[in-house]
């Protein structure tokens, strides 16, 4: 990545060091057969079919979900936004309350801040040459009433969803984003503190988890080490062999 002088500026402004040279990622972690999303409860839930579509019928069956009670109280889905074959998919946790009304993820103060992290490394969500553009979406497709946290069997019925969101854009790296995301993703209770820094693996792809923005946005401490997340994101699309 060629760092220009506008971005050196403010990531220095920012107090977040430079990405230079890529690092070699340290091993895999996870174990995926225990991964939620990849793992059991889609064949428990009796919607294998699931498994098999394209992208406008799993759309379709996003957007008619019916398979647990956020249904009732969610204005619409959200599916997801960006660039159906991105190297990069990001995963958040739940559409809060303005991905609710606009149907699309992250577009609140927390969507801002991923935008900015996005562009700081080249990437945005639409614009720009498809290959710097990423695909986001989120762990569960409806809003949790007041944004409380997903519950476990929420997040197994949404699960099948994002497993095959996954499987069809085949990205080159998965960032999860929050402990909702990485703990479901990665079928672990480790604290998100111990998750980062490091690479995991979904199936065969690379799994990198750092903070959420939101939190982000409540605590600029570890600003610095999101940075470090996404540069470690960075280093491995370059790569491109992880
Ligand atoms: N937080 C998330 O995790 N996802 C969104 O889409 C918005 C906020």
């Amino acid at each position: 990545m060629r760092w220009t002088e506008r971005r050196r500026e403010m990531l220095a402004a920012m107090g977040v060091r430079l990405f230079e040279s890529p690092a070699e990622p340290p091993p895999a972690a996870a174990d995926p057969a225990r991964a939620l999303v990849g793992g059991a409860p889609q064949a428990q839930q009796g919607r294998d079919d699931i498994g098999t579509m394209d992208w406008p019928a799993l759309r379709a069956a996003v957007a008619g979900c019916r398979a647990c009670g956020l249904c009732e109280s969610r204005r619409q889905t959200v599916f997801g936004v960006g660039n159906e074959q991105a190297r990069l998919m990001i995963i958040g946790e739940a559409p809060g309350e303005q991905e609710d009304l606009q149907g699309e993820p992250f577009v609140g103060q927390a969507g801002k801040l991923l935008d900015n992290m996005l562009r700081a490394i080249g990437m945005t969500r639409g614009e720009g040459p498809p290959a710097h553009q990423v695909f986001i979406t989120n762990t569960l497709k409806c809003r949790p009433p007041r944004n409380r946290n997903p519950e476990p069997a929420e997040t197994a019925r949404c699960a099948p969803y994002l497993t095959r969101q996954i499987e069809l854009v085949r990205p080159r790296l998965l960032l999860a984003m929050g402990r909702f995301a990485a703990q479901s993703l990665l079928a672990t209770d480790e604290p998100i503190g111990r998750l980062r820094g490091r690479v995991h693996r979904w199936r065969d792809t690379p799994v990198v988890v750092t903070y959420h923005p939101a939190y982000l946005l409540r605590t600029l401490a570890d600003k610095a080490r999101a940075w470090d997340d996404l540069c470690l994101a960075a280093s491995i699309l370059e790569q491109g062999s992880a």
